[in-house]
């Protein structure tokens, strides 16, 4: 009976997701008309014209809150950008990537192709080597720190200035700066490799259609005390939001592309984790909306809020994910602190003995997760879909789960946290979302819609 529902949810689904405001949205840009092969003469089809201006609908979660999310709708003509390079992404945003962040100008680029961060001022590739201040190596790092050599205590010294002063060169090469007002879409195919979207203050910004792979980090820190036996950590997210409002990712696609985790070697005894996350709001950002994304392969996917310091963050950290796709992914889907964060109507797909847990309900967060589908593999326990980083009270309802080799069924994940764990979570958040664009599924309709819809490349461009 639910196939029916789903079948006529989907077409409403496909044309809230393709078309939602289009009548509300102002004309493309004039003075273009369409050809006849749909094309205009400045090679954009007219759907992805109208694509590039369309502001968040109405009602579409946090980022929908007070005055909207528009992000470049406002642009002029000359602010259509269609970049296919670093160099040309760099100049469209505002032509220095240490100032573009400043740069408020309504912009819409369209990205076509492969966008590799590590790109060169020529155009040639680099590589980590040539992003090394010339005192940093590995071999060497690895020599110092070794805990049989250096005890249990955080580098410091001349190599571990020199691993920092890597980390500057790489953030100026492949930390690409955003400012306010800007809409970035991706053309069909549309891949940013090897690169940060940094979101500092963008306000009114929106990213959609864009597949984001392997934002590795040459220069991971090695951090003795993080766990029993230490870890390796980087700093590059695929796209990190902070001390932004109004912020809209929709339809994008993460992996770590060919260069997955489990491809990297063991140093000091603990896996060389080059990733960090995919999508973190941090900082006092809030406002956000992440819609119909598929976060894939990976460790790290979603911290909402970075620090447990109660502070400027109290208040802020306001998140709606929705119709997002969660597969083959280990942890914070999201980890959330201080924030409102309304999580509805995703499909997690988790499985495999790297897997932690899916929502961190941190200090201080009030999530709201309901009408969410998660299909586990055998390694995977219901009581651990939850984890608690500090946090009270989750609100959890109207969630089912098909466990391996199980009949899909509905669960009540705090009520499976707590009989597991202590001590317990509270059952209510203490507030009800209101920013949610209908319908809200069922979530036995969820992975039919989901799988269909989300991800890059699913919108008409
Ligand atoms: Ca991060
Ligand atoms: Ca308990």
């Amino acid at each position: 009976m639910w196939k029916q529902t789903v079948g006529a949810t989907m077409i409403a689904v496909t044309l809230a997701a393709t078309s939602g405001s289009a009548a509300a949205t102002p004309a493309p840009d004039g003075g273009t008309a369409a050809t006849a092969d749909g094309t205009t003469d400045g090679g954009l089809s007219w759907a992805a014209r109208l694509l590039g201006r369309q502001p968040l609908p109405a009602g579409d979660g946090w980022a929908a809150e007070g005055t909207g999310t528009t992000g470049g709708a406002a642009a002029t003509p000359e602010q259509v950008h269609v970049v296919a390079n670093r160099a040309e992404l760099v100049a469209a945003l505002g032509g220095d990537n240490a100032t573009n962040r400043g740069n408020a100008t309504p912009k819409i680029i369209y990205v076509r192709g492969v966008v590799d961060g590590f790109e060169g001022p020529d155009g040639t590739v680099l590589d980590c080597s040539d992003l090394a201040d010339p005192e940093y190596s590995l071999p060497a790092y690895l020599a110092a720190y070794d805990p049989a050599v250096w005890g249990r205590l955080a580098p410091s010294g001349p190599l571990e200035a020199a691993r920092v002063r890597s980390v500057t060169n790489q953030t100026r090469q492949t930390q690409i700066n955003v400012g306010p007002n800007t809409t970035i879409v991706g053309l069909r195919g549309a891949r940013l490799t090897g690169l940060t979207l940094m979101l500092d203050g963008a306000h009114n910004t929106i990213v959609r259609n864009l597949t984001f792979d392997d934002a590795r980090d040459c220069f991971p820190a090695w951090s003795p005390t993080d766990g029993a036996a230490g870890n390796w950590n980087s700093q590059y997210d695929q796209i990190s939001v902070r001390r932004s409002e109004h912020v809209w990712i929709d339809h994008n696609t993460f992996t770590d592309g060919d260069n997955p985790d489990s491809s990297q070697p063991v140093h000091l005894g603990r896996p060389y984790q080059v990733h960090d996350g995919s999508l973190d709001v941090t900082h006092t950002a809030s406002l956000v909306t992440v819609s119909y994304n598929r976060f894939v392969g990976r460790d790290k996917v979603m911290l909402i809020g970075s620090s447990n310091t109660v502070g400027p963050d109290v208040g802020r950290l306001k998140v709606s994910l929705h119709h997002n796709l969660f597969d083959g992914v280990l942890q914070r889907l999201p980890r959330v602190r201080f924030g409102q964060v309304d999580v509805w109507n995703n499909h997690y797909r988790l499985a495999g003995d790297g897997f932690e847990y899916a929502i961190g309900v941190g200090v201080q967060s009030a999530v709201v997760a309901e009408h969410n589908f998660f299909n586990l593999g055998a390694d995977v326990a219901v009581d651990d879909l939850l984890y608690d980083w500090g946090g009270t009270a989750v609100t959890t309802r109207g969630n089912w789960v098909r466990a391996a080799g199980d009949r899909a069924r509905p669960v009540d994940l705090v009520g499976a946290y707590n009989a597991a764990h202590e001590p317990d979570l509270a059952p209510d958040a203490g507030w009800t979302p209101t920013l949610r664009r209908g319908p809200v599924l069922p979530a036995p309709a969820v992975p039919a819609v989901v799988g269909a819809l989300a991800g890059a490349d699913r919108l008409p461009l």
